[in-house]
């Protein structure tokens, strides 16, 4: 299971746009992108860099998707391969898949700062679905299932200060949460309108069906 080490604020100005891998960072004025010294692409010389091919403009939207989930290549292609067996619209599909991560759930219902701290929080074994503790972050979530944390001391004290630390989440339609219990639920599946990133998936499918 691979994961990117590096600095990850070098990813946002590199695409252009705020991923939000670091937590509440994110929100402050230490971002990257909020200072418009460090707020253009890494690497020397980016001043004399051109628009890009369009094979170019593919690639960074793929790139984007990548990095905002955190995954890599090859487990990338296994979503978009997935995606193009679903029907209807390929691009919506992948973006779906990618938001159905159990990663990405612990992190949409304000239970970790970021998905990075998200995936940490699953391998970790602090989460349970349906009863029972699943620390794979790739897990696929489905309609009904319902999440739980540990109730060991540790790990309900980890999510109450996070919780206490980001403050009530904005929890989408398609999840639940009930802050008491810190339970949640999926009750619909994502779509493209509740996936944040801005994004033109149809170039992906461009790219990646080549
Ligand atoms: Fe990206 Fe800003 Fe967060 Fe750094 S602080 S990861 S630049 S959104």
């Amino acid at each position: 299971m691979g994961r990117y080490t590096g600095p990850s604020c070098r990813l946002c100005r590199r695409e252009g746009i705020k991923l939000m891998l670091r937590g509440a960072r994110c929100e402050t004025a230490k971002c990257a992108m909020e200072r418009q010294w460090r707020s253009y692409p890494p690497g020397q010389h980016n001043w004399r860099r051109s628009r890009g091919s369009e094979y170019g403009m593919r690639l960074r939207e793929k790139q984007k998707v990548k990095r905002y989930y955190g995954v890599f290549e090859k487990q990338f292609m296994k979503y978009f391969h997935h995606a193009e067996r679903t029907k209807g619209n390929t691009g919506s599909a992948l973006l779906s898949l990618l938001e159905r991560r159990l990663d990405n759930v612990i992190y949409k219902l304000g239970l970790a700062p970021s998905r990075a701290a998200a995936r940490q929080t699953v391998s970790h074994g602090h989460v349970h679905v349906n009863g029972r503790c699943v620390s794979v972050p790739s897990y696929r979530v489905r309609v009904g299932d319902r999440f739980t944390i540990k109730g060991s001391e540790r790990s309900q004290k980890l999510i109450r200060s996070c919780l206490e630390e980001l403050g009530e989440p904005h929890v989408q339609n398609w999840l639940t949460l009930d802050m008491t219990t810190l339970a949640g639920e999926v009750v619909a599946l994502p779509t493209r309108d509740d996936v944040m990133i801005p994004v033109e998936e149809q170039l992906i499918v461009e790219l990646c069906s080549q």
